[in-house]
């Protein structure tokens, strides 16, 4: 693939870049090379993270080569793809620190790293949680993250943990450097080396030859973090991937609830060192419970020191009880200086917090020592710790040095506002013994200190000197408000369009239901049971009306609660969707998450699933439903936040007072309000197109979004599609017929996908790249270009086989796509009969040409597309497509009623393995098994990474490719990762098998050695 040339910068980017992925490297570049700031919006499936890979390493890699060349200026010959792990390679250059929300995102910027040019000579590091990397077998079973930090650290002071004691001698060998690796991977390496990669991870990213280091937003945005990870960002790029929560989360770094029962547990944890340090003292013998500890350490505590400790946090406690609330609310709201008078009361001022933060910090370490798995001991010091440092964290700030003390507390204070309430719970420990004097049962309190500016955490970011600030995410519309309300200067900016075509996404906004009953979803409309069943109704049709799986969200919680409350006892509105798509309801517990998922993951394959879910939760968020698994998106309702929320009303307050003093770049508290909503909504709507070759419908189920307000909020991109319904029925025959003649188009387009073969589309013909570099055989075969969507098969003369690429090779012919009623006949025909093929790559591709018919009869099928009120069997359509599939197989051709006997039997409807059935077979059982199993977008990895195989003969890079593709969680195929080993080169076979083995944990033994022959 030529690299692109861009301001300058040459970038290897792996396939052929869309005209909008351009657009977004160029910002990407121009923001590098003019040291300035960027804030780029790009839709999902856009490839947006390939494009900031690949053109902020093409940056690094020629800025450091020229940083070499004015080290050395002998060594002017150096290329551009010179190895960053050259011999110079102490040479700092600028790192790119890449935050991402969590882990599994950063998993997924790896694996599309290793992907990359740049990802064959980089050192990355990446410092996730220990909840995900360690692996000592006692702490990693913790299930609280506490329970981890604490057991931790007392096994490093005590010198018990191997792996930490192997941390320096794994850096001196490069263990975890010598290639990119993701979490999982680190986690493999260590414990077959004994090396803890939480800590190795952390040494890795000081080095000078670490490119990038990935990191969760929290080790970035919170100061003290930074410097517990050694996270250094002076002069280094700073990106936040899926930066649409910044601001939220920026807020939520720099503030703290502090509750009565923690106060409670901290005058516990401190009263038992004190009695355990005087009887110590005393008698020179250790108290019950302590045995664990180091007497030395308990030696070192002097009791005065901690009586005093003791009654601040007794006084604490008194302090919080007695002060006065509203009588209605329960609750107290002050402006942030509150927290500062309070706190004074205690004696805990500027002068005095650093003395208390040691004595704090000794106690919690020390009783850390103590933890075991069934007692945590610590934590809740622990805690105050970290509230006294954010409150406290204007002292350290380095960049306010020019300030005085009262002039920083002042700025920090009008970025706070301070809430008092009661709570439910009562507000004393539970061990009556050593509760604190004041012994009242008084409901507990809460005090909390709220950041409302999240410009607070970011100007202190950019202050602390780093070189380039990059922010990207597919929902960051409205840009304006957005930036504004960090407080930095974004002088690059993008609202990028996306990669599909208008026929791909179908937008609708519909006004009225079924009955001809305005669809209104409000907080008050919630309990009217005519309109609730009248939005069920309909939404219960479109539901119906689509192919696959459909995603419902609503506003919140409650309001999804309440509806589904109405659809079941007042209605038949969840019997009918039931019977079109099973529902999955979205739980709140993160813990029942993957369990819902892999429900409706599996309703999806067996005909069609419902996942009834939440704007702002886990579903809308984080989660990937291409192809199927998400082909509608219906957004009942409009979900602000809700409006008696203590801090969503002082947020607004915040904003409004802010724009009475002068703040004018700044969102009023109602603009603000509203442009959470639609932010929801954006990020809830990004679920339904994830690539290039997706598609489907969003329906927006309300009056209100036919408002010109609220459509001009909506994603760029999606905009221009909008197509406003004020009547049911008629929107439902368009969803129909949109679904109908999409289907066709993109089954089309989709055989385009991961060509190997690069041509001029403006040519009528060129020539195709050589496969084969070790043999050299394949050259220059030339291509006809059809209407500039040409498809290519290069294929090998029988006479030219080499022993190494036996398997790929196959009579030489040129495929080129014909009419699409003709592609039936395609190369399968003029090759001779299926069973005779004996390459992959000709399986590979004459099992595109299957889908035609498939495609045929599905389509026909859709148009005659039930209502979810005559209860449609939709899950006929798929039966009907793997009938046809099996009848065109060879191998495992069946009669007609077998079929529909083995369909009916097996629910999951795609073919079931026999790896035993490899033995006489061609290759093409095997690929209409995978074909049958994966979804599109794995299916087309598959076939990249085999592709990519035969071109380059790296087994391990093959392995690691399938592996994600047939063991994803729960979607795991291990019996088709294990049987491609049949395609495996011979010299290679013996590792694949290896790597199987240890991968999968499962026995290799269906794999007889016969099999492995072609
Ligand atoms: S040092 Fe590493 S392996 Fe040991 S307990 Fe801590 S995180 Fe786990």
């Amino acid at each position: 693939m030529p690299a692109l040339d861009i301001h300058g910068i040459k970038v290897e980017f792996p396939f052929t870049a869309y005209e909008v992925q351009k657009s977004y490297m160029t910002k990407v570049i121009q923001a590098l090379n003019t040291h300035q700031n960027a804030a780029l919006e790009s839709p999902t499936g856009t490839g947006k993270t390939l494009c900031l890979l690949c053109s902020t390493l093409a940056w690094r890699r020629q800025h450091l080569n020229e940083l070499k060349k004015h080290a050395n200026p002998v060594s002017q010959e150096e290329t551009w793809s010179s190895s960053e792990k050259s011999k110079d390679s102490a040479i700092p250059a600028p790192k790119i620190i890449y935050a991402s929300r969590t882990h599994s995102q950063i998993s997924q910027v790896v694996k599309e790293l290793k992907r990359t040019e740049y990802g064959k000579d980089i050192t990355i590091s990446i410092l996730g949680s220990r909840e995900q990397m360690c692996i000592h077998p006692e702490v990693s079973k913790q299930t609280s993250n506490q329970a981890m930090v604490h057991m931790c650290r007392g096994k490093i002071n005590k010198h018990t943990c191997q792996f930490y004691n192997n941390v320096e001698d794994a850096k001196k060998n490069n263990i975890f450097t010598t290639k990119v690796m993701d979490i999982e991977e680190l986690v493999t390496v260590g414990k077959s080396r004994t090396v803890c990669p939480y800590y190795s991870e952390r040494e890795v990213s000081k080095q000078n030859e670490c490119g990038i280091i990935f990191t969760p937003y929290n080790y970035l945005l919170d100061r003290k973090s930074r410097a517990t990870n050694n996270l250094e960002i002076r002069g280094n790029i700073v990106i936040f991937d899926e930066a649409h929560n910044l601001e939220k989360l920026c807020e939520e770094s720099t503030s703290f609830d502090l509750t009565s029962l923690e106060v409670a547990k901290c005058i516990e944890e401190v009263g038992d060192v004190l009695d355990a340090a005087t009887k110590f003292e005393e008698s020179g013998t250790v108290a019950d419970g302590h045995e664990n500890g180091e007497s030395s350490s308990l030696s070192e505590f002097k009791s005065q020191d901690l009586a005093i400790m003791k009654s601040v946090f007794i006084a604490l406690e008194k302090l919080l009880d007695q002060v006065e609330l509203n009588k209605d609310t329960k609750s107290r709201s002050e402006p942030g200086k509150f927290m500062f008078e309070f706190l004074s009361k205690i004696n805990l001022t500027e002068s005095t917090y650093q003395i208390m933060l040691d004595v704090v910090d000794k106690i919690s370490t020390y009783l850390s020592t103590l933890s075991n798995s069934l007692r945590i001991r610590g934590a809740a010091l622990q805690k105050f710790s970290e509230i006294v440092k954010v409150a406290f964290s204007w002292m350290e700030d380095e960049t306010k040095g020019h300030m005085t003390r009262a002039q920083r507390m002042q700025e920090l204070c009008m970025c706070y506002r301070v809430h008092i309430c009661e709570n439910a719970e009562t507000g004393k420990s539970a061990d009556v013994w050593k509760r604190s004097a004041n012994t009242s049962s008084k409901p507990g309190r809460t005090i909390s200190f709220w950041c409302f500016s999240p410009g607070y955490a970011m100007t202190n970011l950019v202050k602390c000197g780093v070189r380039n600030l990059i922010l990207t995410s597919g929902t960051l519309s409205p840009l304006e408000s957005f930036t504004s309300e960090l407080q930095i200067d974004f002088p690059i900016t993008l609202e990028n369009d996306h990669v599909i075509d208008k026929h791909q996404v179908f937008v609708i906004t519909l006004t009225h239901g079924k009955k001809g009953g305005l669809l209104n979803s409000t907080f008050k409309t919630r309990k009217d049971v005519n309109q609730v069943q009248e939005l069920g109704l309909t939404v219960a049709d479109m539901i119906a009306a689509a192919p696959g799986g459909a995603l419902v969200f609503f506003p919140s919680y409650s309001a999804m609660a309440e509806y589904l409350t109405i659809w079941k006892e007042n209605s038949n509105v969840m019997t009918l969707v039931e019977k079109v798509k099973p529902c999955t309801v979205e739980p709140k517990n993160k813990h029942e998450l993957r369990t819902a998922i892999d429900k409706y993951y599996t309703d999806v394959n067996t005909g069609g699933g419902t996942f009834l879910a939440v704007c702002r939760g886990k579903v809308s968020e984080g989660l990937d439903f291409s192809d199927d698994n998400g082909r509608t998106v219906i957004i009942v309702g409009i979900p602000y936040p809700p409006a008696f929320d203590p801090r969503i009303k002082m947020k607004m307050a915040f904003l409004d007072d802010l724009r009475t003093k002068g703040a004018t770049t700044l969102l009023t508290g109602r603009e603000w309000y509203r442009q959470q909503a639609c932010r929801a909504v954006n990020q809830a709507i990004g679920r339904v197109i994830r690539h290039r070759y997706d598609y489907g419908a969003i329906v927006l189920c309300d009056h209100r979004y036919a408002g010109r307000d609220q459509l001009s909020e909506l994603p760029k991109w999606v905009q221009p599609h909008v197509v406003k319904f004020n009547n049911a029925a008629k929107c439902i025959r368009r969803l129909r017929s949109f679904f109908c003649s999409v289907n066709e188009k993109e089954k089309n387009r989709l055989k385009e996908a991961y060509e190997y073969c690069e041509f001029d589309s403006k040519a009528e013909t060129s020539s195709c790249k050589s496969l084969s570099p070790k043999t050299g055989i394949a050259t220059n075969v030339k291509t006809l270009n059809s209407n500039k969507r040409a498809k290519v098969c290069i294929k090998y003369s029988e006479s030219d086989q080499h022993n190494n690429y036996d398997m790929y090779m196959s009579p030489v012919s040129i495929s080129q796509p014909t009419s699409t009623k003709k592609r039936k006949i395609s190369s399968i025909e003029k090759s001779g009969p299926a069973k005779q093929k004996k390459s992959l790559l000709d399986a590979l591709d004459n099992i595109v040409s299957d889908d035609e018919e498939i495609s045929d009869e599905n389509n026909s099928a859709q148009n005659n597309m039930p209502t979810a009120t005559t209860i449609p069997d939709i899950r006929k359509f798929k039966q009907r497509k793997k009938i046809i599939v099996k009848k065109k197989g060879t191998q495992f051709e069946t009669s007609k009623e077998n079929t529909k006997q083995e369909s009916s039997n097996n629910s999951n409807q795609a073919l079931s393995f026999d790896s035993t059935r490899l033995t006489s077979g061609p290759y093409q059982y095997y690929i209409e098994c995978t074909k049958s199993t994966l979804s599109t977008p794995l299916y087309l990895e598959f076939k990249k990474a085999a592709r990519d195989y035969t071109k380059n003969g790296d087994v391990e890079t093959v392995f690691n490719s399938l592996h994600d593709v047939f063991m994803v969680v729960g979607s795991q195929h291990p019996e088709l990762l294990s049987s491609f080993v049949r395609f495996i080169r011979a010299e290679h076979r013996a590792q694949y098998t290896k790597l199987c083995s240890a991968r999968t944990k499962q026995s290799i033994s269906i794999l007889a050695p016969q099999l492995c022959r072609i």
